[in-house]
């Protein structure tokens, strides 16, 4: 089968609502309408490890940047942004597109706008040291698979489609 060579970078959870912190899960299992939209356009999905389920577990308590901010966590954070670089790396030199990065707004961790998340930091910094340009998407804190969020699923549909177009950080 012809391959579409095309790959999206996701934040765990996007996947994966069950390693939310508990309180905080807003679907029963996937953003299923976000996987969707990429599913229909034939884009092969890198999904990111989730730092603070591998910190803490499924047990934790909502916590904040600064109270996850400790050596031990950045080195977590620190070894999944250098073993995603390689992964990016080695589809950018086979010619495959990275259509970008998904983060989830206001997260301590994979947040991208406003206050920088922890894992997103790292990963910036190292896609800045090796000159790589990719585009951004976050999940806003109001989606929910349960919601109508016909317009953030239209910008994300526009995201998708309109591959090399600005929205790079
Ligand atoms: S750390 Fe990132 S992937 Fe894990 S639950 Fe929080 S936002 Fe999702």
């Amino acid at each position: 089968m012809h391959r579409a060579k095309k790959v999206i970078i996701l934040s765990h959870c996007i996947l994966n609502q069950n390693t939310v912190v508990k309180p905080l899960a807003r679907a029963k299992g996937a953003y299923n309408r976000i996987v969707k939209n990429i599913l229909d356009l034939d884009i092969g999905i890198h999904q990111l490890p989730c730092p603070e389920y591998l910190f803490l577990g499924l047990d934790r308590k909502p916590m904040s940047k600064k109270d996850y901010d400790s050596y031990t966590y950045r080195k977590i954070c620190k070894e999944i942004a250098s073993s995603s670089i390689k992964v990016i790396k080695e589809y950018i030199n086979q010619q495959y597109e990275i259509i970008g990065i998904v983060g989830i707004n206001c997260s301590p961790t994979c947040s991208i706008r406003g206050e920088r998340g922890i894992l997103m930091e790292e990963l910036l910094k190292l896609l800045d040291d090796e000159k790589i340009k990719l585009r951004f998407f976050e999940i806003p804190t109001h989606y929910t698979e349960a919601g109508e969020n016909q317009e953030i699923l239209s910008e994300f549909h526009d995201f998708l489609s309109m591959r090399n177009k600005e929205n790079s950080k």
